[in-house]
């Protein structure tokens, strides 16, 4: 079959990768500029150097043998890395979390910059409408994209997805990154310490290159009471919070900026994958099986197996 697949995230390029496996002709469509999804990093030029900062998941956990294998891999090929600060037996993506992504990116066929507002069936086959759509026509269409996303992408052509989507809400995560001239009073990692969830020393993951680098993230409780509070006073809230862990004081700041997920640890649907053999529509990622990447990964997997069970 002719697949789309939107959304280019872990779930969407894990049934990508296994389709083509499969023989299947998979393009990818993602609105974003460059691979990622929640599993993005950003770099900052400073002064001639690069800071970089993981700013949504901060590391992933492997609990089932089809992850532990794909891992594995990754390994091998130097893509990710564990990372024992974290104390959870936690991988990471070096030099930035996107790199299993972007691996994964490299070896699909896939349109960054590609908007998609809807999809339509003309007789046997889907079209895509949107900035970035493509002119032909597909056999079958996939949904990769955050339970919020769903539904308006969805709801005329499969309502029990969109209904299924609607009802499983994400919590949204306040996230400020920081560079310091000095490494500060703190430990690596820090977690439920007031209005802040998690904060992290990023340079303390392997790979991470230059500067004294730290992710800060709001809890789901703060970050909700504060969703639509200016950026900047994110910064001062959630920094005073780390001054006050570190004993009053913190080295000079070079860099701060704030970034507001709306929707980044997802409610959990329960069904794993969604695959209509009759319509040839399906969805797949985190929302469908749990709020982590091993989730995403695992539904995207499930859905291609689905689609090489069921046709
Ligand atoms: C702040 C934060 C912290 C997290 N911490 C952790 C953690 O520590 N450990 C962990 O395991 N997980 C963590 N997660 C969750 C983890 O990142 C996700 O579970 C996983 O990345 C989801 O993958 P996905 O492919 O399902 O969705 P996504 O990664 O969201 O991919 C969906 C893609 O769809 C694209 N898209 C959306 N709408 C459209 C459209 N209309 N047209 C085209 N493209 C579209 C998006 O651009 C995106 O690239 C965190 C997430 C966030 C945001």
């Amino acid at each position: 079959m002719d697949i789309a697949i939107i959304g280019a995230g872990m779930a969407g390029l894990t049934c990508a990768r296994r389709l083509s496996g499969m023989g299947h002709t998979v393009r990818v469509f993602d609105k974003g500029r460059g691979p990622g999804g929640r599993m993005s990093s950003r770099r900052v030029e400073l002064d001639g150097k690069t800071l970089r900062f993981d700013h949504g998941a901060q590391y992933f956990t492997v609990h089932d043998e089809r992850f532990r294998r794909q891992v594995e891999e990754w390994e091998a090929d130097e893509i990710v890395a564990p990372w024992p600060a974290a104390k959870e037996g936690p991988w990471v993506g070096i030099p930035a979390m996107n790199a299993p992504i972007r691996a994964m990116a490299a070896e699909a066929e896939v349109r960054f910059g590609a908007r998609i507002d809807s999809i339509r069936k003309v007789g046997t086959v889907w079209r895509l409408s949107g900035e970035g759509a493509p002119d032909t026509g597909f056999d079958a269409v996939i949904s990769a994209v955050p339970a919020e996303q769903v539904a308006p992408l969805l709801s005329p052509n499969a309502p029990d997805i969109a209904q299924l989507a609607e009802a499983t809400t994400s919590e949204p995560c306040w996230t400020v990154m920081v560079a310091f001239e000095d490494r500060p009073d703190l430990a690596d990692t820090i977690r439920h310490a007031g209005p802040i969830g998690w904060a992290a020393r990023n340079s303390s993951k392997p790979g991470r290159g230059e500067g004294e680098c730290w992710v800060v993230q709001g809890s789901p409780e703060w970050s909700r009471e504060n969703l639509e509070a200016e950026k900047e006073a994110i910064e001062t809230l959630l920094l005073e919070q780390l001054r006050n862990l570190a004993g009053g004081t913190l080295p000079a700041i070079r860099h701060a900026s704030a970034h507001r997920w709306r929707y980044a640890m997802c409610g959990d649907a329960g069904v794993g994958a969604i695959w209509n053999g009759n319509e040839h529509i399906g969805a797949c990622g985190d929302w469908l099986h749990g709020p982590r990447a091993e989730n995403a990964f695992l539904s995207g997997w499930e859905l291609a197996q689905k689609v090489i069970d069921e046709g």
